[in-house]
């Protein structure tokens, strides 16, 4: 999305914004490239979130910023009927998703793109970004083709070329 096209987006919903810190930037604005980012550590290839200056299961110092394919799983929901906000509009579903990539990378995000009763533990789900000034938050959607997911470079974290962007 251009600047031109953010700025012309109309009223957002209300939403609370994170604090940018350089350990979160790649995960915050990797939606500028429609990429959802983690550090994952070079020595056992764990992906670290949230952030840590060490890799929690080998210690390790040694990470790097990797891009994963964007696919996930529902693992939990629930669907939200009461009016929280001003412009967050119920009903909506708050969901833990699992990515594909590692069993416990696990992200608590919105499920869009589809009606809150469609919604079901073991959905598969992509990752679709949405803009508030110079953070990108990740919320997912049911993958376009519902059955076979795109295949992408293998699980080993690569990026998928074939992601789709949200309306
Ligand atoms: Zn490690």
């Amino acid at each position: 999305m251009s600047d031109l096209e953010a700025a012309a987006t109309p009223v957002q919903p209300f939403r609370v914004l994170p604090a940018v810190l350089p350990e979160t930037e790649p995960f915050w604005r990797g939606g500028a490239e429609n990429e959802l980012r983690f550090w994952r550590c070079d020595h056992c290839g764990y992906l670290i979130h949230p952030p840590s200056p060490r890799c929690p299961r080998c210690l390790s110092k040694d990470l790097t910023v990797s891009a994963v394919s964007g696919r996930a799983e529902v693992f939990a929901f629930t669907v939200n009927h009461q009016l929280w906000y001003p412009t967050l509009d119920p009903p909506y579903v708050v969901a833990i998703v699992v990515l594909e990539e590692q069993d416990d990378l696990r992200l608590t995000t919105n499920i869009v793109g589809c009606d809150v009763d469609d919604v079901f533990i073991g959905m598969p789900v992509e990752v679709c970004f949405e803009r508030y000034g110079d953070v990108w938050l990740p919320f997912f959607a049911p993958v376009a083709s519902s059955g076979e997911p795109t295949v992408a470079e293998g699980a080993s974290g690569g990026r998928s070329a074939t992601r789709s962007a949200p309306e």
